[in-house]
């Protein structure tokens, strides 16, 4: 789960992980009103969404620049006038780019030099890694990219957490020294502790800043936390913002669906995620795109299946439903049954390919004959797949 800029400075203050002042703005006049509320000379007035790339985005309506940085409280109101209610487009939201329906308003910061701080759970060591940069504010995968050397790792053992050393040891590569050395020592043991204590996978601070005064503070926030741990943080889990989030992926949710939303236009209906994901191998391999990933799982009610096949029906870039079922735990007269109950309350309207194998297949094939769902039944995979993108071409 990711949450908001605004929600995370929040978190950066209950931790002692320095920020400026800032507050949230649903409107324009909300905007102005914090900023004369801040008596500051210079604000930053900052589009929420769950995407990075803010500064250097654009919205639809031509407006310049998720992020502004302004001296008075009538441009703050200006600004927040041509972001909220717009959509912005930024490198990670693609083409299609978020609704920006909050603006945070900040006491802008002097910055003396942008630096790039994140911790993350890394998977290949089984460990929260620190990734350190003199290269903030810019884009990280780039710097990766074209200058590795100037990103540092840390690897911190999980049971002994983070040790002086590390610290010192991130600083020298980042040559801070003196005062700023020991802003940014704080900073990340901070981090580190809310890192820990909140069961993140990631936060990310690009940039954190150095100011002219030796301070050191977050100019930016990007959380992701483990939603396995979220059951043991209910305060995080009510910072959830669905809007956020692909709709359809939100209704999966409700109904415990292995859901991922797609680009294409094949809806799948499978059982077991490896099941799943070869058919959306073969779907490619058959010329196809699909349309998302679904796993109803082994033990998956005739309820759960009806929701699923609902869900697929009412994506409007679906042309054409595969569903593939290879009844090992699962009946396939209970995907059977889900699809004939779901289809008496969706009016199906693109064709539909069924393969279905396994325990209890005679009854199932029986069901669907007896409805009057109309189908492309397909003998195999790769028979059900060609089918599929036939039925769409
Ligand atoms: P992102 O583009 O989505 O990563 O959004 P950021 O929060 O990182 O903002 C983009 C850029 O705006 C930053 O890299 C900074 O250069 C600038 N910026 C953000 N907040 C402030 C601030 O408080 N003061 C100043 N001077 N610049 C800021
Ligand atoms: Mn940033």
């Amino acid at each position: 789960m990711n949450i908001h800029e605004y929600q995370a400075k929040e978190l950066f203050e209950k931790f002692g992980v320095p920020t400026p002042k800032g507050d949230v703005a649903n409107t324009a006049e909300e905007a102005r009103k914090i900023a004369e509320s801040f008596d500051s000379n210079l604000y930053a007035v900052k589009s929420q969404v769950h995407a990075g790339g803010r500064g250097k985005g654009t919205f639809k309506n031509g407006y310049q620049g998720g992020v502004q940085i302004v001296k008075t409280a009538a441009e703050v109101e200006e600004a927040a006038k041509n972001m909220i209610g717009e959509v912005l487009v930024t490198h990670q939201t693609g083409e299609e780019g978020k609704l920006v329906s909050k603006v945070m308003v900040a006491d802008a910061v002097e910055i003396e030099k942008e630096y790039y701080l994140s911790i993350l759970m890394d998977r290949e060591h089984s460990c929260p890694v620190i990734v350190a940069s003199t290269e903030g504010g810019m884009n990280i995968e780039d710097v990766a990219e074209e200058t590795p050397e100037l990103i540092h790792k840390e690897v911190i053992h999980p049971l002994a957490g983070l040790q002086a050393y590390e610290v010192r040891k991130l600083c020298k590569k980042l040559g801070l020294s003196g005062g700023t050395a020991k802003a940014f020592a704080k900073t990340l043991k901070s981090l580190m502790k809310l890192f820990i204590e909140c069961d993140c996978d990631m936060v990310e601070i690009n940039p954190l800043v150095t100011t002219p005064d030796g301070e050191v503070m977050a100019l930016d926030a990007k959380f992701s936390f483990d939603d396995n741990a979220l059951y043991r943080h209910p305060e995080i889990q009510a910072l959830h913002d669905p809007s956020e989030e692909d709709p359809r992926e939100v209704e999966a949710a409700k109904y415990d669906l292995n859901y991922i939303g797609l680009d294409g236009n094949i809806a799948c209906l499978v059982n077991g995620a490896g099941l799943a994901m070869s058919t959306m191998d073969i779907i490619k391999h058959s010329g196809g795109e699909p349309a998302n990933f679904l796993d109803v799982g082994g033990g998956a009610t005739q309820e759960q299946v009806a929701n699923a096949f609902k869900i697929i029906c009412s994506d409007p870039n679906v042309k054409g439903i595969l569903v593939n079922i290879f009844g090992g735990i699962m009946d396939c007269d209970v995907i059977a049954k889900g699809i004939v109950a779901a289809s008496k309350e969706v009016n199906l309207e693109v064709p539909l390919v069924v393969r279905l194998e396994g325990n209890n297949v005679a009854a199932g094939k029986e069901t669907l004959a007896n409805s009057d769902v109309d189908l492309i039944a397909a003998d195999d995979l790769a028979d059900a797949a060609k089918k599929a993108v036939a039925a769409i071409s």
